[in-house]
C-alpha cells in the first residue's frame, strides 16, 4: 500500500517552487483539527481565536440556528494566509497536516492531485515522506470527523443559536 502510494507520488514529479499560490488567496481554505490550533498557538503564542475562525460553510435553520464543522485558519489583511511572509511559511514546524501533503490528499486509498504549478515539474524526492504524511493525515481526519459526529449526536442545540462543532464540543457564538 504504502509502496503502491510512493510511486504515485513519484510519478507526479511535484517539487515545491515555494510560489505561495496555496497560501494566497480566497479560494485556499486551510481546515485546522484543535489540536492543529493548538500547536500553532505554541509555537506563535497566538490564541485560538487569533489563529482559527470556524468553517464558512454554515447549515442554517429557519429558527435561526447556524451550526458549522470546525475550523479554518485565519486570513490576514492582504487575504493570504496569516502566517505567509514573503512566500514562506513562519510556522513551518507545525503547519497543518494540509500544508503538509499539499498538493495531495487521500480519499479512502485514491490519491486525488490538486492543481498545482509545480506537479510534473520537479522529482518527488520525498515520495515516502509525503506519503507517510498523507497516511497519518488521513488518519487524523478520520478520528477528528468521528470525534465530532459523536459531539453533534450528543448534544442539543438551543434554538437560534449560532454554533461551531468540533471533536471536543459546541462552541457557542459568543466563546467563539
Ligand atoms: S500554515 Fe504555512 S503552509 Fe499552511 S497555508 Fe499558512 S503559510 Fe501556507
Amino acid at each position: 500500500m504504502k509502496d503502491e502510494l510512493t510511486k504515485k507520488i513519484r510519478e507526479a514529479c511535484f517539487t515545491c517552487t515555494l510560489c505561495g499560490a496555496c497560501c494566497s488567496g480566497a479560494d485556499n481554505e486551510v481546515m485546522v483539527s484543535p489540536d492543529e490550533v493548538e500547536a500553532l498557538m505554541q509555537e506563535t503564542s497566538l490564541s485560538f481565536s487569533e489563529i482559527a475562525e470556524p468553517y464558512p460553510d454554515w447549515m442554517e435553520s429557519p429558527d435561526g440556528t447556524k451550526i458549522t464543522f470546525g475550523w479554518v485558519l485565519k486570513r490576514g489583511a492582504d487575504g493570504n494566509c496569516l502566517f505567509l511572509r514573503d512566500n514562506r511559511c513562519t510556522v513551518y514546524a507545525s503547519r497543518p497536516h494540509i500544508c503538509r501533503t499539499y498538493p495531495f490528499m487521500l480519499d479512502g486509498d485514491e490519491l486525488i492531485i490538486s492543481e498545482c504549478p509545480a506537479v510534473g515539474c520537479g522529482d518527488s524526492a520525498d515520495a515516502e515522506e509525503t506519503a507517510d504524511a498523507l497516511f497519518f493525515r488521513r488518519d487524523a481526519e478520520d478520528k477528528e470527523f468521528f470525534a465530532t459526529e459523536k459531539q453533534y449526536q450528543k448534544h442539543s442545540i438551543v434554538s437560534g443559536s449560532t454554533v461551531v462543532i468540533d471533536s471536543r464540543g459546541i462552541h457557542r457564538q459568543n466563546t467563539i
